[in-house]
């Protein structure tokens, strides 16, 4: 296994200066597109509910993300408190709208990261990151003195500002996005982001050109690249065949994608009736068919 890139950043000073950029921006806070511009330095709390610091609900090496990230020692996930989109179907609202977890200061982020990679784990995998960016760049020194010599995967909703994935490009070498909606109305009827599509496509245009398609190393575990997921919801609700066009046509071919298919009704999913049921095996056959007929050549389903 090749060094993780921000070795590179932090042999420079480049990685601490970062880390001071993003978090002197958290005393009007635009890290991401929800933009409250409020001072988090001083406690004051945006729409993600997070202040100076992190707060982490759980960490520890998992087994059931993809498999091209667990290989045999599991991926080491650590689950960030609260969340910059809060969708109303969120199956684990308790850590992202209810805000289960605790507050880290910068050096316990970074001995979960030790730890993580000292129980075997392929990589340090960070669970949505998007309004706790200059936290993990403020811990990430701390772990590469430790000796952290793990790829950070960025696995977010895909609700990302472009000028903080900015912050992130030599950091990241593995971004797992969410693309969740094509349209507006859906975006805004469920995580009440309507601006969610132009975002998460403009995102993953950058994260595309920060680390490229997705290369995996002779174990098969997936070492750099863009790997992106996509819930299927009933009726279509997402947008499915529009955003795998997308990634075909205006990412690339050979982008790899997620399909998935374990969309149930939780938290509040039921006060919209698309939302209120599985979807059928024929909805998750076309959702299939849909990435197959765009021209995308690395889709991984549970068919
Ligand atoms: S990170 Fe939080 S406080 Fe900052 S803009 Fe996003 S939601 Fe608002």
């Amino acid at each position: 296994m090749g060094d993780p890139s921000y070795l590179a950043l932090h042999r420079t000073g480049e990685l601490r200066e970062r880390a001071a950029r993003a978090t002197s921006m958290l005393a009007c806070c635009r890290i991401c597109p929800r933009d409250c511009r409020v001072d988090r330095i001083r406690g004051e709390r945006g729409y993600c509910r997070t202040g100076r610091y992190a707060a982490v609900a759980s960490f520890g090496p998992h087994f059931g993300e993809e498999t091209l990230l667990v290989g045999s020692g599991g991926s080491g996930t650590i689950f960030f408190s609260s969340c910059n989109l809060l969708c109303t179907f969120c199956q684990n609202y308790e850590i992202s709208h209810l805000n289960e977890g605790g507050e880290v200061q910068p050096h316990e982020l970074a001995d979960m990261m030790l730890r993580l990679e000292k129980a075997g784990c392929h990589n340090i995998n960070l669970v949505t990151p998007s309004h706790v960016v200059p936290q993990i760049l403020e811990a990430l020194p701390l772990a590469v003195e430790g000796g952290l010599r793990l790829p950070l995967v960025y696995n977010t909703g895909g609700y990302d500002r472009v000028g903080t994935l900015r912050l992130l490009h030599g950091v990241v070498d593995i971004y797992m996005p969410d693309f969740k909606f094509w349209d507006p109305e859906p975006a805004r009827t469920f995580c009440n982001a309507p601006d969610y599509p132009d975002r998460a496509r403009a995102a993953i245009r950058e994260m595309h050109s920060q680390v490229g398609d997705l290369v995996t190393d002779s174990r098969g575990v997936a070492v750099k690249g863009l790997l992106v997921r996509h819930l299927v919801m009933p009726e279509d609700t997402c947008g499915t065949a529009e955003i795998m066009s997308f990634l075909a046509s205006e990412i690339s071919p050979g982008t790899s994608v997620n399909i998935m298919d374990q969309y149930y009704p939780c938290y509040r999913a039921c006060e919209d009736r698309r939302a209120s049921r599985r979807i059928t095996r024929g909805e998750y056959a076309r959702a299939l068919q849909s990435a197959a007929d765009a021209g995308l050549k690395r889709i991984d389903s549970k068919a």
